[in-house]
Formats: structure tokens, C-alpha cells, sequence
């Protein structure tokens, strides 16, 4: 059984509000979104953040951001979004799945 918070709703253990998925990546809405539209992309497979990612991770890496604006329309982010990826304790991640934050829509609020 998984250990990891992001792993568990990849497996169906955790719900969550998935929004789109594909054999190598998942999108599912933030549980405390800091702004209207606030969803996280994760790839299936356990990757803790970039720092355990290697050269052969950069066709997934490319494949899973080249879907980033494919979501962000279908969620009718129009005029734009940010993209963000925190790593490690000084970007200040607290899930240790690698995950972009999708975030659009109006004003964000307490996004550190
Ligand atoms: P980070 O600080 O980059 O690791 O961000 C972790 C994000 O995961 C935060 O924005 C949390 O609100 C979000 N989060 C934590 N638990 C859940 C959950 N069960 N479902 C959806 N999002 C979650
Ligand atoms: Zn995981």
C-alpha cells in the first residue's frame, strides 16, 4: 500500500477531484485552492520533485507540461494561468509527489 498522500489517489485510496487523466499523468483539483480554478498535475509514477528526476524522465517531464494548456482550456482558463513547481523544503513543497500547480481565473490569495 502506498505511503504517499498523491500516490493513494492515483490508486483510488484517496478521493479526489480528478479532472482529466492519461496512462502517464493525472489532474485533480486542489483540496485548498488559492484561487478559482487551483488543480495539480502529478505523473503516475512516484517522483518525489525535480530533484529525483533523471535524463530519462525528460520525454514524461516534456509530455506531462505540453498537456498543462490543453487542461488549463477545458477548465476554461481563457486568458491565461500559472504554472508552478515547489521543490524541496526551500521551495517550501509539502507533498512529496511531484505535482504543477495549475492556478487561474481571478485573484489568488495566500499562494507563497
Ligand atoms: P506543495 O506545497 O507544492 O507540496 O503543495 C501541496 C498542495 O497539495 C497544496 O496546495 C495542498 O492544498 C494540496 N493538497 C493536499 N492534500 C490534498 C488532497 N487530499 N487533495 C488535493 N489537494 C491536496
Ligand atoms: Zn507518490
Amino acid at each position: 500500500m502506498a505511503e504517499c498522500l498523491f500516490c493513494k489517489i492515483r490508486d483510488g485510496e484517496v478521493s479526489a477531484d480528478i479532472i482529466f487523466e492519461n496512462d502517464e499523468c493525472l489532474a485533480f483539483r486542489d483540496i485548498n485552492p488559492k484561487a478559482p480554478v487551483h488543480f495539480l498535475v502529478i505523473p503516475r509514477r512516484h517522483i518525489a520533485n525535480l530533484w529525483d528526476t533523471k535524463t530519462s524522465d525528460e520525454g514524461l517531464l516534456g509530455r506531462i507540461q505540453l498537456m498543462i494548456p490543453k487542461i488549463a482550456k477545458d477548465q476554461g482558463l481563457d486568458s491565461g494561468f500559472r504554472t508552478v513547481l515547489n521543490t524541496g523544503p526551500g521551495g517550501h513543497q509539502e507533498v512529496y509527489h511531484m505535482h504543477y500547480h495549475v492556478l487561474g481565473g481571478g485573484p489568488f490569495t495566500g499562494f507563497n
